[in-house]
Formats: C-alpha cells, sequence, structure tokens
C-alpha cells in the first residue's frame, strides 16, 4: 500500500511520521520547506528572520518537491496531479495543504505564510521607523501582528502608529471564547492601540484605508489579517464549505470521496483551524488507512474546548485555557516554547501530535 501525502505543514509531516512508524509506504509532495507560521508575525518585527522559520525536514521517505494542481480517485486508486500536469498515482492520498491566503481589497499586504512576513518586513523597511499601519482584522493573527509592530515603538525602535480595522461589530469574534474578547479592548488599551469596530475596508487609496460606509483612516501600509480561504488544490470527488474548504466524514476522508483524506486547515470541521488539531489529523488519517484506527477522529481543540496562546510581541498576550483566560506574559513564553519544540520535530521530521487521537 503507498500512501501520497500532499503539502508540508504539520499535517503532513504529522501523516509521514505516522506512516513511518506503522512501515507505510509514502510519497510526500509538497515544498521543500516547512514553514512555522505560528511565529511568523515575529518577523515584521525583527525578532526572528524569515529564514529561521523555514526548515527543510530530514525526509526518510520519497519526497517530491513540487506544487500539486488536483488529487483525483481513480478506479484502483488515487491519482495526484502536479502543477506541470506530470502525475503520481497511490493507493490513499491524504491532502494537507492548509488555507490560502485571502486578499479581496488591492494594496493590502496579506499574512498568512513566510513570504508574505517576508515582504511586509521589506516594506516597513523601505517606509522607515515613523509609520501609521492598519491592521485588518482583530482576530488571533491580526492581534500578534499589531502586537509585534507596537512592541518596536514600546521598545524604543520605531514610531510606528497602529491602527485596527474590525468589519464585526464586535471585537475579536473568530476568537473562540466571551472571556477572551473581554480582554481584548483592554490589551489594546493598555498599549495603546486605536481600534474601530463596524469597520469594513472596500478600498486604499493614496495614503488611506476607506471604509464601507465612508470613514477614511490614514495608513502607509495595511496588513490584511481579516480570514483565509480554502485550499488551491481541486478534488472532483469532494465538496467544499462556502469558503473553499473540504467537507469531511467522521473518519477525515473528503465527503464524496473513499481514499482522499483531508487534513489540517484544509478541512472544514468542528475542529480549530491551529496546529495541534493538524498534527492530529495527519496522524489519525495515516491510522485510519492502515486500520489501525475505525472509531471516528474526535476532535479535541473545538469552540468548547479552545486552548491557545495570543501574543501580543514577547512581553504580553492572553494564555486560553478552555474556560480560564489569563492575560500578561505566559503566551508568549508557552508559544516560544512551542516554537522551540516543533521546529526541531520539523527538522528531524519527527512531527506528532501532543495529545494522542
Ligand atoms: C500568524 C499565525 C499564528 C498562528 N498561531 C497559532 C498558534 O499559536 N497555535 C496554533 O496551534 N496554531 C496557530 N496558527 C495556525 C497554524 O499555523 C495552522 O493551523 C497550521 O499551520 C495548519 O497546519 P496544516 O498542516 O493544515 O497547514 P500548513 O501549516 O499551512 O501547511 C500546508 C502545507 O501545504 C503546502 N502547500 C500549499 N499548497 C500546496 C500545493 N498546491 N501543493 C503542495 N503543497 C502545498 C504548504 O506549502 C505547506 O507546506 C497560526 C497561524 C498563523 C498564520
Amino acid at each position: 500500500m503507498k500512501v501520497a501525502i500532499v503539502g508540508n505543514g504539520f499535517a503532513a509531516l504529522s501523516a509521514a511520521h505516522a506512516a513511518e512508524k506503522l512501515g507505510v509506504e509514502v510519497v510526500q509532495i509538497g515544498p521543500k520547506k516547512f514553514e512555522y507560521l505560528p511565529s511568523i508575525t515575529k518577523v515584521l518585527s525583527g525578532r526572528k528572520s524569515a529564514e529561521e522559520l523555514e526548515v527543510v525536514p530530514k525526509f526518510r521517505w520519497e519526497h517530491v518537491d513540487a506544487l500539486v494542481k488536483a488529487v483525483r480517485e481513480t478506479n484502483s486508486g488515487v491519482e495526484i496531479v502536479l502543477k506541470d500536469d506530470k502525475t503520481i498515482t497511490a493507493d490513499y492520498a491524504v491532502v494537507a495543504t492548509g488555507a490560502s491566503a485571502w486578499v479581496p481589497v488591492e494594496g493590502a499586504f496579506p499574512l498568512y505564510r513566510v513570504e508574505h512576513a517576508r515582504k511586509l518586513k521589506k516594506e516597513l523597511e523601505r517606509l522607515g521607523g515613523e509609520a501609521t499601519i492598519a491592521v485588518v482584522g482583530t482576530g488571533l493573527v491580526g492581534l500578534e501582528a499589531a502586537g509585534e509592530l507596537v512592541w518596536t515603538r514600546e521598545a524604543g525602535f520605531t514610531k510606528y502608529k497602529v491602527i485596527m480595522l474590525e468589519a464585526a461589530p464586535v471585537i475579536s469574534p473568530t476568537l473562540p471564547c466571551e472571556k477572551v474578547r473581554a480582554v481584548v479592548p483592554k490589551l489594546l488599551k493598555k498599549h495603546k492601540v486605536e481600534y474601530h469596530l463596524n469597520a469594513m475596508v472596500s478600498k486604499i487609496k493614496n495614503g488611506k484605508v476607506i471604509t464601507k460606509d465612508g470613514k477614511e483612516y490614514d495608513a502607509d501600509l495595511v496588513v490584511w489579517a481579516a480570514g483565509v480561504k480554502g485550499p488551491e488544490v481541486e478534488i472532483p470527488c469532494g465538496e467544499k464549505d462556502k469558503r473553499g474548504f473540504y467537507l469531511v466524514d467522521e473518519h477525515l476522508r473528503a465527503k464524496g470521496c473513499k481514499r482522499i483524506y483531508v487534513t489540517g486547515d484544509s478541512s472544514s470541521g468542528p475542529s480549530l483551524k491551529m496546529a495541534e488539531e493538524a498534527l492530529r489529523h495527519g496522524w489519525y488519517a495515516i491510522l485510519h488507512i492502515a486500520g489501525k484506527k475505525t472509531s471516528p477522529y474526535k476532535p479535541f481543540l473545538t469552540k468548547d474546548n479552545p486552548f491557545c496562546f495570543i501574543t501580543f510581541g514577547p512581553n504580553d498576550g492572553i494564555s486560553v485555557m478552555k474556560r480560564v483566560v489569563v492575560p500578561g506574559r505566559l503566551a508568549p513564553i508557552v508559544k516560544e516554547i512551542l516554537e522551540r519544540i516543533m521546529i526541531r520535530w520539523a527538522r528531524e521530521a519527527k512531527m506528532r501530535p501532543p495529545v494522542p487521537v
């Protein structure tokens, strides 16, 4: 039996390592470099370089350095269609290509991949130390980006003014619980970040961000952290939700397909789109393919069971551990530890879920 694993992120590396442990033959197809997304906002403040967040895993299985266009089911298995139209066949496929950046407004800079952080850093260097930066979106990525930029001002490196724009009538609507949302305004006030609700950005023109209701805000740079869309890989037998993420059955198979699993951020379901959950998805998919697990996948990180650590620069943040919300330094400390562990695991190609599936 041969499994094609598509991607080189948390879910893909976890699936490949699980397959290695079970002696399942694997071909992993994706870029050579693994990107550690949870720390890309640190590139904006210069606390990390983009290169430090990219590692080439020590693949002990077949790896094809290519991007995938489509994953199809055939009579006898699956066919992986690469961007150059070459094909690779296998018995099963695990799609783990994450989400894609979504920027509906021209002139804004997305922040979802290391490449985006690299471009933003260049843009910041071009602007110099005195600039007004608008961060669109007050979810996890928006808050972490704003926190890094604000920290450069607090540490005396820049004179950045940071404003945050949120389309919803409430702050941080995508964060998992009410208790977190109550802490965010206090955090922003403490760090002198101005924020505006009901601010649906519709245009960026001549140094101004213009909202749908006609309000204008000065901004030399606009960081877009207002959501993502589904993966670009096409799965003809699969079914997508309205944002383009693949619906999956109780065993993480793409709905409508028998041999194609969709894991991590590419999938639509009750799991939160977080690294720890992606690791569990990848691991589970291989156990199910190998017949070692037959019970349905049990999500661990959900809206009712959130565990996340939102940093606001190196010294502040919000830690969410189920119903307990702890503001302060804990979040950056925990994230720093996780970053060291996960980057080592990625380099050694030994990714595994911290919470068993
Ligand atoms: C700024 C930021 C902060 C975050 N903070 C946290 C946090 O604190 N805790 C947490 O748990 N999660 C956090 N996350 C979320 C976490 O990074 C994602 O949930 C996780 O990366 C999802 O893993 P994945 O394997 O599904 O996808 P990804 O990690 O996105 O990996 C997808 C892989 O597929 C590859 N790929 C894409 N398209 C193709 C293609 N066509 N063909 C082949 N390969 C392809 C990509 O290059 C990549 O290697 C954060 C994310 C961001 C952006």
